[in-house]
């Protein structure tokens, strides 16, 4: 499997702006901090396509790159599956309070529920925090939406592999969902593999 030809496509904040057709998205979605930015331009081998870190909570838009799913399979030969990743703006920034906090959850709400081509959403997790009441919010509201979701544990890399099965195990028995949970780490773009066939079978 590989992501290719991955490039910024358009940016919306309402329903009328998403773009036409039919072609499947993967949305992101996560904390600020929790290594968004970074696991979208790792997964597509981009390093400056989706911003790292900058103005964390600020940029309350929807972002979409297209690019394609390869895969090369010895009989069937190579499989290309052109789709959109949607970069969510983060939640649970300090500084998002009261209003800001309500403007979030309609924009996501809107997007989440009326994306006929939504395939499957990427719950973002640091690896190291499972269980966050934050992050509990947001599977919770998500899951009764009755949203496909991945949940990913970022950020693998900063923990041992006892730790890491047993996070991922935790992530599991309160974030479940029809796939497990895989794990990621962006700096070594450990977990490619797995989240890359997930993806793949989600989009077909
Ligand atoms: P976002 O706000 O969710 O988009 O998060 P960013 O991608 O901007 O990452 C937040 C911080 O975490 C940055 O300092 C990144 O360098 C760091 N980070 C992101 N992913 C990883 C990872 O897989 N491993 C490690 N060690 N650090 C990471």
């Amino acid at each position: 499997y590989d992501i290719i030809k991955a490039a910024y496509a358009t940016t919306a904040v309402r329903r009328d702006q998403y773009p036409e057709g039919s072609v499947p998205e993967v949305a992101f979605l996560g904390r600020s901090n929790v290594g968004k930015s970074s696991l979208i331009n790792s997964l597509c081998n981009h390093r400056g396509l989706a911003r790292v870190s900058g103005a964390p909570g600020k940029t309350q838009t929807i972002n979409y790159f297209s690019a394609a799913l390869r895969r090369r399979d010895e009989a069937e030969g190579e499989q290309r599956l052109p789709f959109y990743l949607v970069d969510l703006p983060g939640y649970g920034f300090a500084k998002t309070g009261g209003k800001n906090r309500d403007m979030w959850s309609a924009f996501i709400g809107e997007y989440v529920t009326q994306s006929p081509n939504l395939c499957v959403l990427c719950l973002l997790v640091d690896l190291r925090h499972p269980g966050l009441a934050i992050d509990q919010q947001a599977y919770d509201w998500l899951s009764s939406a009755g949203v496909p979701l991945q949940i990913v544990g970022t950020k693998a890399d900063k923990l041992k592999a006892n730790e890491k099965n047993r996070n991922l195990a935790q992530l599991n028995k309160l974030f479940p969902s029809d796939r497990p949970a895989l794990a990621y780490s962006s700096l070594k773009r450990d977990g490619f593999g797995p989240l890359a066939k997930n993806l793949f079978e989600r989009v077909l």
